[in-house]
């Protein structure tokens, strides 16, 4: 079977989507997150995309020096620092900024004795990395004494700031308390506090989510700007057209049992190219812009979708299964019980992409 499914990744909105940030920011940087493959999206296709972006931010010292080699000058910050102390000679080498965000990092920060850009994290509650907001007012300190590294401000990453039902006050205090102490300026928003939470913004924000169409509070639109675009479409096509008599079952495990006769389209893409196994039944895709539902179990390289009321449709016609303004990734992702961001993350390597 020639392969039909693919990913297209649409550019000129991911620029739009960064136009509309930084258009609603004025004053604050808006640095794309671009860790994990550009979220999927490909990470020196989103990143030469953006070429007036005001930074970068990443985990992997690798794929930033990744942008460096594609020429990509802006400033670049590596999310995480460091998981061994060679990396710190390696990001000053190549001037990326780092987020310090533990005892061990310090060590090798200060015996590296390289000038770094240096993000001093604050631990406010996600409790995996960072300094507690006393301990991170002497780390400033001390960094500032021995005057070898620049410190370029305070980090912090809230743990519920996409949970609208969580308030941000405490985690935003325990912040505050090492901001107003140090003076430093600070980033601490990510895609969900930038729109929720305006005091967070400060000298930059890291956005992630906002820029793929992600809605981090997901069914919950109230939040959402206006004229945000999919950046990425999955789409593939209808392989085979097939009946099911009233009482006919489809797929793995029977898992879907026909009440009346049914026209049913088998689609050419399954989790063996990224849609997830999850998605139940009445799950949508679009086909000719109208939604029909999935129906019985996805497999590795098919899912099959109700095409009774559509007996137009016919072999080799194109399905979208996400990324469309009428069929939103946050939608199936919200359906399978997770987000958009482990759909698209999870988009197998062996799969198409085109990007427009
Ligand atoms: N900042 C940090 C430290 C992150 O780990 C992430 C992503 O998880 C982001 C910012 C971007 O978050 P979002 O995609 O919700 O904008």
């Amino acid at each position: 079977m020639t392969r039909t499914a693919y990913a297209e990744i649409n550019l000129p909105a991911l620029c739009h989507n960064y136009a509309i940030a930084r258009q609603q920011l004025p004053g604050t940087r808006v640095w794309a997150v671009v860790k994990s493959n550009g979220y999927g999206h490909g990470l020196l296709r989103v990143a030469q995309a953006l070429p007036d972006a005001d930074g970068f931010a990443l985990i992997n010292l690798d794929d930033a020096i990744a942008l460096r080699h594609a020429g990509i000058r802006a400033p670049i910050l590596l999310l995480e620092g460091a998981i061994e102390a060679r990396e710190l000679d390696e990001a000053h080498a190549w001037q990326l900024d780092v987020v310090l965000r533990s005892e061990h990092q310090l060590q090798w920060l200060r015996a590296c004795g390289q000038a770094l850009r240096v993000w001093v994290k604050v631990n406010t509650g996600m409790n995996r990395f960072g300094f507690v907001p006393e301990r991170a007012i002497e780390v400033v300190r001390q960094l500032q004494q021995d005057g070898v590294c620049e410190v370029a401000g305070l980090m912090t990453h809230f743990a519920c700031a996409d949970d609208l039902a969580t308030r941000l006050d405490a985690p935003w205090q325990h912040f505050m308390q090492v901001v107003t102490t140090t003076g430093l300026p600070f980033t601490a928003a990510n895609s969900a506090a930038t729109l929720r939470a305006p005091l967070t913004h400060g000298a930059a924000v890291r956005l992630g989510g906002l820029l793929y169409n992600n809605n981090p509070f997901y069914p919950d639109t109230s939040l959402w700007p206006a004229g945000i675009l999919p950046a990425m479409r999955f789409a593939a096509r209808i392989v085979h057209i097939g009946e099911l008599a009233a009482g006919d079952s489809i797929g793995y495990g029977a898992a879907f049992t026909a009440e009346k006769p049914m026209r049913i389209g088998i689609v050419g893409a399954g989790y063996g190219d990224g849609y997830p196994r999850a998605a139940p039944s009445g799950t949508p895709v679009l086909v000719n812009g109208q939604r029909v539902p999935l129906v019985g179990r996805v497999a590795m390289n098919v899912l099959a979708i109700d095409l009774s009321a559509q007996p137009q449709v016919g072999i080799g016609d194109e399905v979208t299964l996400w990324g469309d303004p009428a069929l939103s990734c946050d939608e199936i992702a919200w359906r399978c019980g997770t987000i958009s961001e482990e759909l698209q993350c999870a988009l197998t390597s062996r799969l198409p992409i085109r990007q427009i």
